[in-house]
């Protein structure tokens, strides 16, 4: 029988997962081997929309499996095409590209803004703006993008013509880096992986008027803030501030593996055949499911429980940290929810989550587990949300009383 310890015996060390194996989910609970049930809050990182094995998915999936599950790009199918129908007729884009992954939608939005600068101006139009702490996921190329040394180090020699700015560096700074030489700017609206901190409007619109100025591309990667996530379809859209690439992956497939790069018109030209491409970018099954996720997402039920649960989940912020003090102020829009540890107890963050786990409700930490972040089922409903804080609740008082005796 397999159990979890087969995983150091056959995984590259890449990961230390939980310490149980996760046999089935529905909704927002998952169960173990043993049987154990836990509230899921961490939506696989932003990555189950729709919750655990939600029936409609079952539907979708199942139906399109009994018709076609790969072609080739060759050829192309229907759910690619509708899927992506969808996506313009949402957003301000015209133009997809299908891929499989957050770090390949990325790879695909540098490469496209690169080329753009190309073919429009001249080779030296080549500098990528990416800031400090930022994510863009594990690509050499999306990894330089990224502001994380650490993820880095010893990968070397990394593509070169990258410039790193802090987020709250000055206008001065950010004028001077996005200047004519620049050919794109990447960027995340709300930084996820380093904490659920949304940058300040006005520095992003701030950027998008020097991106204009200097006909450098503007790229929001909304891997973690899109699909529903923030109470819209894309969080841009709630804040006026529109890239000229936009990037989606995690929630798009709800659990299956996808990304999707989104442009304009003009800027998409720029990918004539031949250019770049995906083996499996724009499968009928991904495609297929994740054109039901939008719908579901993209609906007044889903978005108002989003707001609603976002409430539900500041007001017992409020009621536990009157209580325990753990904390300092809640972080996030939507169903991306940070909550970042006092100085004095970040010592005990991995604590927390080994009794949140404990007690039976699972959240994911960010910035190095400075912040308990909670990234949910779109769905979930009130009473869930209830149970989950309850047991966070339980998990804190028992942190509380471990470490004041320790
Ligand atoms: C997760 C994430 C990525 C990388 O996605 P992968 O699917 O792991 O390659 C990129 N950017 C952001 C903002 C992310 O949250």
């Amino acid at each position: 029988m397999t159990t979890i310890n087969d995983f150091s015996r056959y995984l590259m060390p890449t990961y230390k997962p939980w310490g149980f194996l996760p046999t089935h989910g529905k909704g927002v609970y998952l169960w173990d081997d043993s049987g154990k049930d836990y509230i899921d809050l961490t939506g696989g990182i932003a990555v189950s929309t729709l919750g655990h094995a939600p029936d409609v998915l079952i539907d979708a999936f199942t139906k399109q499996a009994h018709k076609l599950w790969h072609i080739s790009n060759y050829g192309t199918c229907e759910p690619a095409i509708r899927l992506a129908q969808m996506l313009c007729e949402h957003t301000f884009a015209d133009k997809v590209f299908f891929s499989n992954s957050g770090l390949e939608a990325n790879e695909a939005a540098l490469k496209l803004a690169r080329r753009y600068a190309h073919t429009h101006f001249d080779a030296t139009k080549h500098t990528i703006v990416a800031f400090k702490n930022a994510f863009h996921g594990r690509s050499l190329f999306t990894v330089t993008a990224g502001g994380t040394d650490a993820y880095k180090q010893g990968f070397g020699p990394l593509p070169g013509g990258f410039v790193h700015l802090d987020i709250d560096c000055s206008d001065e700074v950010l004028a001077q880096a996005i200047n004519s030489e620049c050919c794109a700017a990447i960027i995340e609206p709300i930084f996820g992986e380093s904490g659920v901190i949304p940058v300040p409007i006005k520095r992003l619109k701030y950027i998008r008027e020097l991106c204009t100025k200097s006909h450098a591309l503007l790229i929001f990667d909304e891997i973690q803030t899109g699909i529903g996530r923030t109470g819209t379809l894309f969080y841009h859209q709630q804040i006026d501030v529109q890239p000229d690439i936009l990037t989606s992956a995690k929630g798009l497939g709800g659990g299956l593996p996808i990304g999707a790069t989104l442009t304009t018109d003009a800027i998409a030209q720029c990918f004539m055949p031949g250019v770049h491409g995906s083996t499996f970018g724009g499968n009928p099954i991904t495609t297929a499911v994740a054109r039901t996720v939008l719908e579901v997402v993209n609906s007044e039920t889903t978005l108002k429980n989003i707001a609603q649960c976002h409430q539900q989940c500041a007001d017992w912020f409020t009621k536990l940290n009157t209580q325990f003090d753990f904390f300092e102020p809640m972080r996030g829009v939507g169903l991306l929810i940070g909550w970042p540890l006092k100085q004095a107890w970040r010592q005990h963050s991995a604590t927390l989550f080994a009794l949140a786990m404990q007690h039976g409700v699972l959240c994911v930490p960010a910035a190095g587990g400075k912040v308990v972040r909670m990234a949910p089922s779109l769905l979930i409903t009130e009473a869930e949300m209830d149970e989950a804080m309850g047991r966070l609740q339980s998990a804190c008082a028992a942190l509380q009383v471990q470490a004041t005796t320790m």
